[in-house]
Order: structure tokens, then sequence, then C-alpha cells
């Protein structure tokens, strides 16, 4: 199994070369025409199995087609706590290193004032916990109404952590006009994830690992 035939765009396979991976994961080869092709994903997948790149790079790859609307941000990554966005982050500006996208890491224990400028000057991607992204909406900087893709990613986690309000909150604002692809990543599928999956998503593709 190659990447060359995923149907991911030559910037991001110059990426994926550049960070020096030669074939998929099972996750990503699973799940990445999927993402292309504009389905609701649902996978079942831990983390160590290369499930970030398996949203990420054709998110990238999604984000070449089409044009942002100004200063709207286009894809949303929630992710449980700071760490995991922050690493999130990582590889996403890695593999999008031949990509000019503004990526706004919304997290707590960093400056509110200086990510509020960064929302003020213009993002194309969120990587954000679920509290701190809502902080920023209610202060009233952040539209999320362009979100073309929705991640919600270690879902369960996101349960344990009592995250599911938050999480419905910040859906139903990016569907006040209209649904977002979403992807939604989840080591187990508890009752509460399956339920809150079915609400939100349409026909998804259920990819295993
Ligand atoms: P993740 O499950 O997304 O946290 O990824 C686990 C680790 O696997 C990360 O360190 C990635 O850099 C690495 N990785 C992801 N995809 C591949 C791949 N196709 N080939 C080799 N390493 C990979």
């Amino acid at each position: 199994m190659s990447f060359d035939n995923l149907g991911l765009s030559d910037k991001v396979l110059q990426a994926v070369h550049a960070v020096g991976y030669t074939e998929p994961t099972p996750i990503q080869a699973a799940a990445i025409p999927h993402v292309l092709a504009g389905r609701d994903v649902l996978g079942l997948a831990q983390t160590g199995t290369g499930k970030t790149a398996s949203f990420t790079l054709p998110m990238l790859t999604l984000l070449e087609r089409g044009r942002a609307r100004a200063r709207m941000p286009r894809t949303l990554i929630l992710e449980p706590t700071r760490e995991l966005a922050a690493q999130v982050e990582d590889n996403f500006s890695g593999y999008g290193a031949n990509h000019k996208l503004t990526v706004a890491l919304l997290i707590g224990g960093i400056s509110f004032d200086e990510q509020d400028k960064k929302l003020t000057r213009g993002a194309d991607v969120l990587i954000a916990t679920p509290g701190r992204l809502l902080d920023h909406f209610e202060r009233g900087r952040l539209l999320l109404t362009g979100v073309e893709v929705l991640v919600i990613d270690e879902a369960d986690r996101m349960l344990d952590m009592g995250f599911i309000p938050d999480i419905e909150r910040i859906v139903s604002l990016i569907t006040a006009t209209r649904k977002p692809q979403t992807l939604l990543f989840s080591a187990t599928m508890p009752k509460e994830i399956a339920t809150l999956a079915a609400k939100f998503m349409t026909n998804p593709e259920r990819v295993e690992v």
C-alpha cells in the first residue's frame, strides 16, 4: 500500500515524504479516501495508530479546494486536553508545511489575548479544547458558521471529562447554518458516544483498526 493512491494532493504527499512515512497505517488507508469523498467518518482507533494523520492529511487536501470566507475558520479539531491539542497542532504544522494556512491553537494555559489577536487576523484551522473554544465564542470574537469539517477526537475521553454538553453546544453553533462534514474518533464506543454520533453524523462510514 502506498500513500500515492489515496487521493491526497501533491503538496500533502510531498510533506508526507518529507517526514519520512513510506506507507499509510491501516487507519489512514481506511479513512483517508472517505474523508476526501466528503463522508462523515466514525473512526475506532487508539492513539499510536496514526489516527492524527488519517484526518489531518485529507483535511489539508480539502482545504486546497474552495476558498475561505473572510476570517472564518474552515476546520475545527476538538481535543480533550491541552497536550493532545498541542500535539495535533505540531503534526498539522508539519504536514501543512507547504500550505499557507493559519492555525490557531485555542487551549487553556496560554495567553487568551494572543489567541484572540490571531482569531481577529483570521485563522483557517482551529485546534481547540472545548472550554477554551467556548470562552472565545462567548467574547464574540469567533464565528463558527464557516466550519466545513469538524473533528471530534478522543470522544470517549471527552465523555470521561464531562465535555459532551460543550460538544453539543459547539456543534449546534456550527450547524446554525449548515451541517459540517464530521469526523469522530474514539478508542471505545460507549453508549453516550454512539448516541452523539447518531445525532450529529449523517450515514457515517465506520472504520475500525
Ligand atoms: P498518532 O496515532 O496519530 O498519535 O500517531 C502515532 C505516531 O505515528 C506519530 O508519532 C506519527 O508521527 C507516526 N506516524 C503516523 N503515520 C505514520 C506512517 N504512515 N508511517 C510512519 N509513522 C507514522
